[in-house]
């Protein structure tokens, strides 16, 4: 960590600042210029967290060295990681399609659903079980029934299955049905839950959260990674900005920095993102032509009266047609399809 002090720091304030320093355990490399004097703290800087560095007297800025993440950042781990969810290779050059409806409603629309998405091209099914709704009158779910029922999709059609984990009390009935557990954007901050999936060896899908800087995300990636699950996928859904024409504002930018900062896959949900339909193709090109490593799409086979988020899913038969359309972008980025 680099330490600037401000032009009229007196030797007192240097004292200060270094004994903190020296107080860690670290070693203390002093640099001093005719207008300000740089203090280098040598060693592991996660030494350095307990002390609010900025808020010492005489501090102009701090710069950390090594970056907060560290088992999820390209510099851990180079080549990007490859998670492979029953035989769905994560990661790799094939772009992988996660679809299906916000949440798991009944049998039939959902059996029907997960046949028509699989024969668009799409390989893994999504349907929420438990939702995290912003009112509590909404339809909440329906809880491990949901979860049974993806199940059941699952065997009716070989594909892999994602749904939504809220509470760390469910983990292990998730682990026994589902293939990806997802972490939603409400809940990325939610620490205990992150430890608790990190705990776990299913593949963690974790969303980025409606106002996360992207080192934000990162840190809750790296706390699932800190308890020993590398397995995960990281998922930009949109940002919550002043803009009102879209639910929420998709960051696309946030594919090639994630790209540049780490070795994890990285998804777009352009769905959850516009909260509207026909704006979900245009997105899901551009976040394909800007790297991302596949997408997740909501599709319902009534979108008009879906208990969740109908505004925004896709008819199956338009489903079919985005896949099309994507298809030609992805092969034209030279991934696979
Ligand atoms: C979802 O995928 O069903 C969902 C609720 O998404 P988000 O957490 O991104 O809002
Ligand atoms: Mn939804």
């Amino acid at each position: 960590m680099i330490i600037v002090l401000k032009k009229d720091a007196t030797q007192e304030v240097i004292d200060h600042v270094v004994d903190k320093i020296k107080g860690t355990g670290l070693a203390v490399h002093i640099s001093k210029g005719k207008e300000r004097t740089i203090i280098g703290a040598i060693g592991d800087e996660a030494l350095l967290s307990a002390i609010p560095m900025e808020a010492l007297p005489g501090v102009e800025s701090v710069m950390p060295i090594l970056k907060p993440y560290k088992l999820v950042s390209k510099e851990f781990r180079k080549e990007g990681t490859i998670i492979d969810v029953e035989g769905v290779k994560i990661g790799d050059t094939t772009l992988q399609v996660i679809a299906g409806p916000c949440s798991v409603e009944n049998k039939d629309s959902l059996i029907g659903c997960a046949m028509s998405v699989k024969s668009s091209g799409a390989n893994i099914l999504r349907g929420g079980a438990f939702k995290p709704r912003t009112s509590p009158y909404d339809f909440q779910g329906l809880g491990v029934e949901g979860l049974k029922l993806l199940a059941e999709a699952k065997k009716a059609t070989g594909l892999p299955i994602i749904s939504e984990l809220m509470d760390p009390r469910d983990t292990e009935v998730f682990c026994e049905y589902v293939d990806i557990v997802q972490i939603g954007a409400r809940n990325m901050q939610n620490f205990r839950l992150l430890t608790e999936v990190g705990k776990i060896r299913k593949p963690v899908l974790l969303k980025r959260g409606l106002a996360a800087t992207l080192k934000e995300f990162l840190m809750s990636a790296e706390y699932i990674a800190a308890q020993g699950n590398s397995n995960i996928i990281l998922c930009e859904r949109g940002i919550r900005t002043y803009e009102t024409a879209t639910r929420n504002t998709l960051d696309l930018s946030a594919v090639p920095v994630l790209k540049e900062e780490t070795h994890l896959p990285i998804f777009v949900d352009p769905s959850h993102a516009v909260g509207r339909w026909n704006l979900v193709a245009p997105l899901a090109k551009a976040a394909v032509a800007v790297g991302a490593d596949g997408l997740m799409i909501e599709v319902h086979p009534d979108p008009e009266n879906a208990l969740c988020d109908g505004a925004q899913s896709l008819k199956p038969s338009k489903f079919a047609r985005l896949m099309e359309e994507v298809k030609k972008v992805a092969l034209a980025v030279g991934r696979e399809f």
